[in-house]
């Protein structure tokens, strides 16, 4: 075998007898990582990779301001929120910032999974009712709960009773034309689905630009119009913003904001603590206190002092080295890239997204989705030392979404392996 076959065959014979199989690798070779820096990751053979995949590290991998600031934290004290201690407060309140004024109280906690089951179950006892209104192809989290919401993670066969799915509201190819309607026809679908379970539904929970589902944006006027309709038959709404959130769209800080509605409750996560992990629910003050009288809301970690120092740090970068006017400006000059490669290349379907959050859609000739040509194009730049990923029902789409610092030089070189890759695949 040659030398690297033989470090990857030695990594998986021990993790495949630790680890359970259902953990997957990314990509047909996996790749041992040992270090990383802003955009770039580094093998164990120091090879460098460009990532345009990681949207967890928002402001960059192992950026020196939150490392500095998390182990300053770490070497002098952590504790809960039992005690009282400036970092809980000075990121709460830096955090709320970011919000409207209704949106004035914050749980921390320790994950996307634990905000998504905490904002449940927070709707769940404000509103007295158990079913959830949610979208095909929405992932929220991994425990009961996020999971009973999640049909990404749905089996066929498999019934979750309290929950109502709404078809996933996509504009492109096996959705509705873009005729300017679409958010009105989905909608629509919503409130068949309400009226069908009159009044019993608690919360409505979406993903305000959908990830697994392929990165699709929600058509305009979607959201408001079911946010109206929860609303109405005595129910809340959630905008999960786990892996959108902090400014990665460009012209907003939270998906929610290009539609123009404000949520009853967020769920924050993935990009929080820049690889961190803290997750929060961000709700009104009426929401917030329905635990007040009990029992006590705990989480051992949630909102410990280091944790709260990433947080602060990761938005105190934001704002000094101006990442989401950044991420505005590189995402505006990465889709025009990815537009122009699709007016050369006909299985490039369609290119959305805002900001560093885009998503290529793959088709063959007949125009069904092109799920093999993901998967090669993932690969191939793979074994390039670039990192991309696919998703969506098909698994016909590239997510494109790297940490903010990505320059106009990586989309070049992006988008020109891509070139030759599609190029060497259509002369094949
Ligand atoms: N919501 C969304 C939209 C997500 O993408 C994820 C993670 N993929 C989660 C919630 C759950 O977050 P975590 O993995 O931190 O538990």
């Amino acid at each position: 075998l040659p030398p690297d076959r033989m470090d990857t065959e030695g990594y998986l014979k021990r993790r495949n007898s630790v680890i359970p199989r259902s953990l997957s690798l990314s990509y047909n070779r996996p790749i041992v990582m040992q270090r990383a820096a802003f955009q770039y990751m580094f093998n164990h053979r120091g090879d460098r990779f460009l990532d345009a995949y990681n949207n967890i590290m928002l402001v960059g991998h192992c950026h020196p301001k939150v490392v500095e600031a998390t182990s300053s934290v770490l070497s002098r004290i952590n504790t809960n929120t039992r005690y009282l201690y400036d970092e809980i407060l000075d990121y709460s309140e830096r955090l709320l910032g970011y919000f409207p004024p209704s949106l004035s109280r914050v749980f921390i906690v320790n994950s996307g999974s634990a905000a998504t089951d905490l904002a449940l179950r927070l709707s769940k006892a404000y509103t007295g009712k158990n079913k959830v209104l949610a979208l095909e192809h929405g992932y929220h989290g991994n425990t009961l709960a996020g999971i009973e919401v999640s049909h990404y993670k749905h089996k066929e066969g498999e019934s979750y009773p309290n929950t109502l799915v709404c078809p996933m509201p996509k504009i492109f190819g096996k959705g509705y034309p873009d005729d300017g309607t679409a958010g009105r026809h989905y909608a629509e679908l919503c409130r068949t689905l309400l009226e069908s379970h009159p009044k019993e539904v608690g919360a409505f929970i979406a993903e305000s630009i959908m990830g697994c589902g392929g990165q699709v944006p929600l058509p305009q006027e979607f959201l408001s119009e079911v946010y109206n309709m929860v609303r109405r038959q005595g129910g809340v709404c959630i905008s999960d913003e786990v892996q959108v959130g902090f400014g990665r769209l460009g012209s907003w800080n939270w998906g929610y904001e290009k539609y123009n509605v404000v949520p009853d409750l967020v769920i924050l996560g993935k990009p929080m603590g820049n690889g961190h992990p803290i997750g929060a629910v961000v709700t009104t003050e009426e929401i917030a206190s329905v635990f007040d009288a009990g029992p006590e809301f705990f989480s051992s970690f949630g909102g410990n002092p280091v944790s709260c120092a990433a947080g602060d740090a990761v938005l105190r970068v934001l704002e000094d080295e101006g990442l989401r006017e950044h991420a505005r400006a590189t995402g505006d000059y990465l889709k025009k890239c990815f537009e122009d490669l699709g007016s050369n290349f006909s299985s490039i379907a369609d290119v959305r997204g805002d900001g560093l959050f885009l998503g290529i859609e793959l088709s063959d000739p007949m125009g069904r989705p092109n799920t093999q040509l993901a998967r090669e194009l993932k690969n191939r730049l793979r074994e390039e030392h670039i990192l991309i990923g696919t998703d969506g029902p098909d698994d016909n789409v590239l997510k494109i979404k790297p940490p903010l610092p990505f320059n106009t030089e990586n989309c070049d070189e992006l988008t020109s392996h891509m070139a030759r890759i599609l190029k060497k695949h259509n002369a094949s």
